[in-house]
């Protein structure tokens, strides 16, 4: 007899590389593994849930243990595999905030990617993309998303507009305070792939604003009349999307 899920507060769920599906043995290692033995106290017969971004969510039972792996078997699929609407953040790293939170909130938002930009403004230097990844999956972990969103590597504005897929629609938070307010610029906006675009601490120089401002589809927006800082207005403008666009609807 199966003993209740190991996670009193809930579904423990890990995300995991491997292959799931009916009785697939699934070997847990390293962090993950500690976590589960040494942290949970797992015990064989103990019920976890995995996903893996391409098969759904499965309850697993932890069939064999050892000192520093276990294994778990899938049992049976709990959650289709679905996929979050297809957002992204195109984000330039701020100082104060690390891009760790930015991260995690932007996953639980639903977010498809997670894109750093270098803009002239930028104070930040460099991006740890393995730390943001580790985010993402704690995050898509404790949202109960079964995707883990794709965290690219940082580019500079430049070079990302001079290849930005045609069909992808920018939503640019522009606090020049000549934009429309958003809740106008996003009613009966076009269904398909958006983007968020926020800018650093100092804001797009004027000739990124030109720049962004002459993609063919931006819709260039206000989040209203204070000036937000950049985590702020990412988040807002993430919530509002959704709230309009999203699966928030
Ligand atoms: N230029 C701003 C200033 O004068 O202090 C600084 C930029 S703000 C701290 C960082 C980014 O957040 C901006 O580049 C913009 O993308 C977004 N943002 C902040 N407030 C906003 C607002 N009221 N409307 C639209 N976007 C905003």
């Amino acid at each position: 007899m199966s003993s209740d899920l190991i996670y009193p507060g809930g579904k423990l769920r890990l995300f995991v590389e491997a292959a799931l599906g009916d009785g697939a043995a699934v070997v847990i290692e390293e962090g993950q593994a500690h976590y589960l033995l040494h942290v949970m106290r797992a015990k064989l017969g103990d019920r976890i849930s995995l996903f893996n971004g391409h098969d759904g969510e499965w309850l697993a039972e932890v069939s064999e243990t050892a000192k520093r792996t276990c294994t778990v078997a899938c049992k049976i699929q709990i959650a289709p595999q679905t996929e979050v609407p297809d957002l992204w953040l195109v984000f330039a790293p701020v100082k104060k905030t690390p891009a760790d939170y930015l991260t995690q909130k932007a996953t639980e938002l639903g977010v498809r990617v997670l894109q750093p930009i270098m803009t002239r403004r930028t104070i930040v230097t460099r991006v740890n993309a393995e730390r943001m990844r580790a985010n993402a999956v704690e995050a898509a972990e404790q949202s109960e998303r079964v995707t883990v969103p794709q965290i690219r590597e940082a580019v500079t504005l430049d070079k990302l507009l001079a290849a930005w897929p045609a069909q992808r629609r920018i939503l640019f938070c522009d606090e020049a305070g000549d934009a429309r307010p958003i809740r106008e610029a996003l009613a009966n906006a076009p269904e398909g792939p958006w983007a968020v675009f926020t800018g650093p601490e100092g804001g797009f120089d004027p000739a990124e604003r030109a720049l962004l401002r002459a993609q063919p589809h931006v819709t260039a927006v206000s989040l209203g009349p204070r000036i937000l800082r950049a985590d702020t207005a990412a988040l807002s403008a993430l919530s509002i999307w959704q709230t309009l666009c999203g699966d928030w609807r």
